[in-house]
């Protein structure tokens, strides 16, 4: 029933093979081309962590990024600069709009991104203690951003963060055994969303009870993670007043 391949097939493939093969100078661009990608997007021996507000997340420093840059394409192989940038007073945070231009195998490939940071406030006074320096935070986190969308530690962001989990997050269980019996669907109490389960970016899960058990221990109701983040963020903001107050 198989029908036998001899080996003048094979020898025949062999043959068109390589008579279909790039010259020389095709491959070695195709391979520059290959080597230039995968010294920008390889992983990083050092990563740090940062668990503020019970979001953990894993993530390089803007040092490690320009030294990437640098390494992959050279001092002078790329550019960034800022676009515009400004304080947004309801979200008490400085952003920016910047922009990296990278020559990649003789092509020049731009690419823009939006960075933020939090204004840092004196705690006596509440006044910014230094508006360039929250700038530059910002204009970092755009880097970093933008360094990205060329590869640079984009792997780091594959796994969901915390806002995006629910809407990829169809395959994965809904409920973790350790803590969750089945039953009603938890809502938020402040948005009345049912609660969906949180990846970290280090693996670890909250199952829609935990994120509950958490926001009724701390705030005295069950949360979505954005309104979790933003009670825990209102409770740092009022730990600060009652600092400038006392
Ligand atoms: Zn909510």
């Amino acid at each position: 029933m198989f029908r036998r391949v001899g080996p003048t097939a094979g020898a025949t493939g062999i043959g068109a093979n390589m008579t279909a093969k790039p010259d020389a100078s095709e491959l070695s661009h195709r391979e520059e081309r290959f080597d230039t990608y995968r010294a920008l997007a390889a992983p990083f021996e050092t990563t740090f962590r940062d668990s503020r507000g019970g979001i953990e997340l894993e993530y390089i420093t803007g040092e490690q990024v320009i030294t990437r840059l640098n390494d992959a394409l050279g001092v002078g192989g790329w550019s960034f600069r800022v676009l515009e940038h400004g304080i947004h007073h309801e979200a008490d945070e400085a952003w920016i709009l910047a922009e990296i231009s990278a020559t990649i195998d003789g092509a020049i490939v731009v690419r823009q991104q939006f960075g933020s940071q939090k204004i840092k406030r004196s705690r006596s006074s509440n006044a910014p203690l230094d508006v360039g320096f929250d700038l530059k935070g910002a204009t970092t986190d755009a880097l970093k951003k933008c360094a990205s969308l060329l590869g640079v530690g984009l792997y780091l962001s594959k796994k969901e963060t915390p806002g995006e989990s629910a809407e990829h997050d169809a395959t994965a269980p809904t409920h973790a055994p350790d803590d969750h019996a089945e039953g009603e669907p938890i809502v938020c109490a402040d948005c009345g969303e049912e609660l969906s389960e949180t990846r970290f970016k280090d693996g670890t899960r909250w199952s829609p009870a935990r994120l509950a058990a958490y926001g009724r221990r701390k705030h005295g109701r069950p949360l979505c993670m954005a309104h979790y983040r933003e009670a825990n963020d209102a409770v740092r903001r009022g730990q600060s007043l009652e600092a400038r107050a006392s």
